[in-house]
């Protein structure tokens, strides 16, 4: 019999993946399901990322390339967080790597086990599973409900103890859709400094954002050096399948967290990289129409959501999801599968994002006009039964 190693047993699988592969499979089987469950833009990647990348492997770009990216992409990535973001990052600071691979690998690089690592609940499925891979102890920090489950100085400060070693936060985020103010980012960059911790801030829906401002922690005074920006080309582009991100981190980060990029994936696909330079300087179009469009979508489904009794909603300005809380007594994985059953219908339950998240539905937007119509129709109607 095989014997596994604790730190696997101790994780789930991941949530979202699993409804996501759930779904294909339905669909292949024939099957009709509206999907408002997968964190991925429907539309396709932008004609000229896809003819950069063919060049490439016309061109015979097909070998390893350097371990921390092409000098090229490095340059164009360093240059959009220096203008987009203020962060004065070179590009010896940055690290391209499938994004998830980012969080994992810095997670492998700063955690010992025993340390702590705070991360927001409910937040991103695959936050507290990284963590506790790399054998530390993953601490959730409830986040009040109507103010979009932005984690609290206040809140963070409380659990911080001294084997606290990083806080994660994510703006725009998953799975509520928020984006946290300046001066939220500030309290908690704060905080950060007096306890000399590390902040992951995980931007990966920057540009998803239809109000207010995307502030980087890392362009705050004296937070560069403390601060691992993750950020990947999956949301902005429609590039999920091509597995493609990178981190900024101060050159000490930088050199630990580059090694076991060495020991595991050694680089980032070759040719995708083309195509990401391509991405960071080609037309900005396509990231523009999309935006227009989920916004378009975003007051749709809260003009929809209005609709069903017993449902209340904190008001989403960035990334493609809002999540919903219900008064029903059932909880989320269950309701999730009713829904799913009684009505064809895939949402993700807020239990999938932490504890805080139970009592929720994630409601993905990544889905056209007429499935996010439809859908919340099938579900006025379920609730309607419950
Ligand atoms: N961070 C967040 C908040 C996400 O929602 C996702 C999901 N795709 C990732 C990181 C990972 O991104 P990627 O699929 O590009 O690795
Ligand atoms: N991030 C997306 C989601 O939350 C994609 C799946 C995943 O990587 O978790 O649905």
């Amino acid at each position: 019999m095989a014997r596994f190693a604790k730190r696997v047993l101790s994780i789930e699988p991941s949530a979202t993946v699993r409804i996501s592969d759930l779904i294909t499979d339905l669909k292949a089987r024939g099957e009709k399901i509206l999907s408002l469950a997968i964190g991925e833009p429907d539309f396709p990647t932008p004609a000229h990322i896809i003819d950069a990348a063919k060049k490439a492997l016309d061109d015979g770009f097909t070998k390893y390339t350097p371990a921390p990216g092409i000098r090229e992409l490095r340059e164009a990535i360093a240059e959009k967080s220096q203008k987009d973001n203020r962060i004065p990052a070179k590009p010896e600071n940055v690290l391209v790597a499938p994004t998830k691979h980012t969080l994992f690998m810095t997670c492998m690089a700063l955690l010992d086990s025993g340390d702590e690592a705070i991360i927001p609940d409910p937040g991103w499925v695959s936050y507290a599973p990284m963590v506790t891979l790399a054998g530390a102890r993953p601490v959730p920090v409830r986040a009040a409900d109507m103010e979009g489950f932005v984690p609290s100085a206040d809140a963070v400060s409380e659990a911080i103890t001294p084997r606290t070693r990083l806080l994660m936060i994510n703006s725009p985020s998953n799975p509520a859709g928020s984006v946290y103010s300046r001066d939220a980012i500030k309290a908690l960059a704060d905080l950060v400094k007096d306890h000399d911790l590390i902040l992951v801030s995980d931007e990966i829906y920057e540009k998803i954002l239809y109000e207010g401002e995307h502030v980087s922690p890392a362009s705050l005074d004296g937070m560069f050096d403390r601060t691992v920006t993750v950020h990947g080309f999956s949301k902005t582009y429609s590039m999920t399948g091509w597995r493609l991100g990178w981190l900024v981190a101060p050159s000490p980060l930088f050199k630990e967290i580059s090694k076991v990029q060495e020991h595991t994936i050694t680089c980032a696909t070759a040719f995708a990289q083309k195509a990401g330079v391509a991405a960071l300087r080609g037309p900005t179009t396509p990231l523009q129409a999309m935006v227009k469009e989920f916004r378009a979508r975003r007051d749709l489904v809260l003009k929809e959501l209005a609709t069903i009794e017993g449902l209340s909603t904190h008001r989403p300005t960035g990334a493609f999801y809002v999540f919903p809380r219900y008064d029903a007594e059932i909880d989320s994985a269950t309701l999730s599968e009713r829904i799913l059953k009684e009505a064809s219908v895939a949402v993700t339950p807020g239990s999938a994002f932490g504890e805080a998240g139970e009592g929720h539905l994630r409601i993905s937007y990544a889905a056209s006009r007429e499935t996010i119509a439809e859908g919340l129709h099938r579900i006025r109607e379920v609730f309607a039964r419950i």
